[in-house]
């Protein structure tokens, strides 16, 4: 047993109803991704060994995430969060806190995180594609929803990040087609995507109005992935996308003109809901480590921990996670009781709610990181350390799918500061 689970057992408990599941995912772990990471060794051991001298993931570390994300599929533990009438696991939001919560308590495994890549992340299906029709669905969703495919989403522009309304990126009618121009940045999955959702402005209404998501086939002629972003997280699998006279047809759009924009914020919301979850596991992991190093390590002849200076930023991480995970949770169960992800116009209230859940759970992982460097000491700033890379991501965190600032600007526009 880990030292925060001995010490803190009661804390952590999950409902005995879905504890099974919990198990199962465990389990999963353990048979399925612990025996294919040593296998891999290889690939994996290296903190760097898997992406190439541009820093894209190598192919044969994408196959090995793909086989974790097919088998997860086929045991229907990857799209868990979908809604069971289009093949998900139908799990609330609340109920799926604890599966990514079990999860991440492993820590973000090797740089290519194969435990991960057992539950759908921004690669997989989001919510809100749950509104694409009878047909869409069989082609672009299933794929999604089962872990054969993968996908992108392309919000973001060189110059419109935050204020979305701005992007460039165009789709011009020509009879039963569209054709989508414009560049895309910052993609996670560019690389490997089968599928992209790409938000377009369209010649037939102005501004918000005339906004449109767009389902593009990555081998489409028109669409281009463009360079590598070699980033703080060192994913290998962010790049820019370029669109040039990218033909769709009609059926391609995700629900009608006008849309665009309620469903890029349905997808960013998804991907906000989620950060409680990754962020608690995160912390549990840090917890882990730094009670470990702080019992372990002696100086002058005394294990660190016995100094205040190092325990009390432990017991302030042990109380801050219990908080975060206690609000978390209790907010979640508000979001399941009043709303869910598959509508596009969540009530300002469940806004609120989902902006507070990711800046007040980052904010907090990003301290926890810091302070897990800090009590390891040199050991915590070494890349094969596995905490140097939980800050990384921690610090990417406060950015996408809405920069803090952005949070609590929405934080504030609900609470009637702004219009
Ligand atoms: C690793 C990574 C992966 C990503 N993946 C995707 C993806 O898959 N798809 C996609 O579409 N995008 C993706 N993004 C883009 C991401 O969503 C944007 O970077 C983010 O929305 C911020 O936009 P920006 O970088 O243009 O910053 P800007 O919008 O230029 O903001 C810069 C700073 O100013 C602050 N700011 C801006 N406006 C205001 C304001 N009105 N009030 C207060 N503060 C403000 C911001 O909070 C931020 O701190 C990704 C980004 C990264 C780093």
């Amino acid at each position: 047993m880990s030292p925060t689970h001995e010490a803190m057992a009661a804390e952590f408990a999950v409902p005995d109803d879905i504890q099974p599941l919990i198990d199962r995912v465990h389990a999963f772990i353990e048979t399925e991704i612990e025996p294919l990471e040593d296998d891999n060794q290889e690939l994996l051991g290296g903190p760097m060994a898997y992406l190439d001298e541009n820093e894209r993931m190598l192919d044969e570390v994408h196959e090995l995430q793909s086989q974790v994300r097919r088998r997860a599929g086929e045991e229907g533990l990857y799209a868990l969060h979908m809604p069971e009438s289009v093949g998900g696991g139908g799990l609330s939001q609340r109920e799926h806190f604890y599966v990514q919560e079990e999860i991440f308590r492993y820590g973000t495994g090797h740089g290519s995180g194969l435990t991960r890549a057992m539950m759908a992340w921004t690669e997989g299906p989001a919510p809100i594609l749950a509104n694409l029709d009878e047909d869409q669905r069989a082609e672009w969703l299933d794929p999604l929803v089962e872990g054969r495919e993968t996908a992108c989403i392309g919000i973001t522009e060189p110059e419109a990040g935050s204020d979305i309304p701005n992007i460039e990126t165009t789709a011009t009618k020509d009879g039963d087609e569209w054709v989508i121009n414009g560049r895309k940045g910052y993609i996670t999955n560019a690389v490997f995507a089968d599928t992209a959702q790409i938000l377009a402005k369209t010649d037939q209404a102005d501004g918000i109005g005339g906004m449109a998501m767009f389902l593009v086939d990555t081998d489409n002629p028109g669409f281009e992935v463009g360079s590598i972003n070699q980033n703080i997280m060192m994913d290998g699998i962010t790049a820019d996308l370029k669109l040039e006279n990218c033909r769709v047809h009609d059926d391609q759009m995700v629900g009608e003109i006008g849309d665009g924009l309620p469903l890029a914020l349905g997808w960013i919301n998804w991907r906000r809901v989620n950060r409680p979850g990754m962020c608690v596991g995160m912390g549990r992991y840090l917890l882990d480590k730094m009670l470990t190093h702080a019992k372990d390590r002696e100086t002058f002849g005394e294990p660190i921990g016995t100094n205040q200076a190092v325990s009390f930023p432990i017991v302030d991480t042990a109380t801050e996670l219990r908080a975060v995970r206690d609000m978390a949770l209790s907010v979640l169960g508000d979001i399941d009781s009043s709303s869910d992800l598959t509508r596009l116009d969540q009530p300002q209230h469940v806004r609120r709610k989902m902006c507070q859940l990711k800046y007040y759970s980052e904010n907090h992982l990003f301290e926890w990181a810091d302070r897990a460097i800090q009590t390891l000491g040199g050991h915590g700033l070494m890349r094969e350390g596995g905490v140097e890379r939980v800050f990384r991501v921690a610090r990417n965190l406060r950015i996408p799918a809405g920069a803090t600032e952005i949070q609590k600007r929405t934080i504030a526009e609900t609470l009637g500061l702004t219009e």
